[in-house]
C-alpha cells in the first residue's frame, strides 16, 4: 500500500486518469494514421520511390485541430470534459460538433484509474494495472474504427503483463508464460481450422497477440473465461449497434479485438478474483 489509500488515492487518481484519457483521445485517432504514414514511406521505399517529404506528425505534433475548420484548439478548450460541457459538445469557431466519445473515453479511463487507486493505493502496482486498462482502452477503439490492433500496444501490454507477474503483482510468472503462450497458440489453431473449414480467414493475428497479452496478465486458467466474456461483450456491442442503427450499414465486418478487449476491461471491473465465481464453468482446471 502506498501512503495515500482508499477513496483519497482513488480521486487523485482519477483526476489523473482524465488527464490520460485526454491523451488516449489522441493516441486513438492518431496512432493508426502514423501507422499509415509509416507504411506508405516503406512501400515508397521499397519501390524505389523518392519519399515525401511531410510535415511531422506524431503524437505530440501538430497541435490537435478542428477536423472541420482547422480552428487551433486552446488549452482551456482541452481540458477534460468540463471543455466539452462547456462548449456544449460544438467546435467554439465553426459550431462542429464534437463527439460524445471524447469525454466518455476520458471519463472511463478516469473511472479504470479511480479503481486502480482504490484498489493498490498510489504504488506501482496500480499505476501497472492502470496502464494495462489504458491500452486495451486504446485496442478497443483503435479496432472498432479501422481494424487494426497495433503490434506496439499489443506487445506492450504483453511484456507488462510478463513484468507485474515476475515482480509478483499478478499471477504466479509460470501461469502468465503459459497463458500468453496458449493464447496465441488457441486462437491460432482456430484460425487455421475455420480456414481449412471455410476458405475465409475469421481473425487477424492481432488477435491472437491481444490473447497472448490478456493471459499474461489473468493467467493460464483465465483464457476460457476471456473468450467467454469476449462473446458477452460482442453480443452486448451488437445489440447496442442494432439499437442506434449503425450495424446495418457496416459493410466491413466486425472485428474481434473489441470484444477482447472489453472482456479484459470487464474481468479488470468486476475485480479479476470474482470471475471464477460467477463463471465457474468457465475455470475447469481450478481458478489459480
Ligand atoms: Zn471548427
Amino acid at each position: 500500500m502506498g501512503l495515500v489509500a482508499g477513496v483519497d488515492a482513488a480521486i487523485i487518481a482519477g483526476v489523473f486518469g482524465l488527464a490520460v484519457g485526454s491523451f488516449l483521445n489522441v493516441v486513438i485517432y492518431r496512432f493508426p494514421r502514423m501507422l499509415e504514414r509509416q507504411w506508405a514511406a516503406e512501400c515508397a521505399e521499397f519501390s524505389g520511390q523518392a519519399a515525401k517529404q511531410e510535415e511531422p506528425f506524431n503524437l505530440v505534433v501538430p497541435s490537435s485541430r478542428c477536423r472541420q475548420c482547422g480552428h487551433v484548439i486552446r488549452w482551456y478548450e482541452n481540458i477534460p470534459v468540463v471543455s466539452w460541457l462547456a462548449l456544449r459538445g460544438k467546435c467554439s469557431q465553426c459550431k462542429a460538433p464534437i463527439g460524445l466519445r471524447y469525454p466518455l473515453v476520458e471519463l472511463v479511463t478516469a473511472g479504470f484509474f479511480a479503481l486502480c487507486g482504490w484498489r493498490w493505493g498510489l504504488t506501482l502496482q496500480a499505476a501497472a494495472w492502470a496502464a494495462f486498462a489504458a491500452l486495451l482502452i486504446c485496442l478497443f477503439l483503435i479496432d472498432m474504427d479501422t481494424q487494426i490492433l497495433p503490434d506496439d500496444l499489443n506487445y506492450t501490454l504483453l511484456w507488462l503483463g510478463l513484468l507485474a507477474a515476475a515482480v509478483g503483482w499478478t499471477v504466479p510468472l509460470a501461469s502468465a508464460v503459459w497463458g500468453a503462450a496458449l493464447g496465441y497458440g488457441v486462437f491460432w489453431l482456430i484460425f487455421q481450422g475455420f480456414k481449412l473449414a471455410t476458405g475465409k480467414e475469421g481473425m487477424g493475428y492481432g488477435d491472437f497477440k491481444l490473447l497472448a497479452a490478456l493471459g499474461a496478465w489473468l493467467g493460464a486458467h483465465y483464457l476460457l473465461a476471456i473468450i467467454l466474456l469476449s462473446s458477452i461483450v460482442g453480443a452486448v456491442i451488437g445489440i447496442l449497434l442494432l439499437v442506434v442503427g449503425k450495424l446495418a450499414n457496416r459493410d466491413i465486418p466486425m472485428p474481434f479485438g473489441p470484444y477482447l478487449a472489453g472482456a479484459g476491461l470487464l474481468a479488470f471491473a468486476l475485480s479479476p478474483a470474482t470471475i471464477p465465481a460467477l463463471l465457474p464453468f468457465a475455470f475447469p482446471f481450478g481458478a489459480r
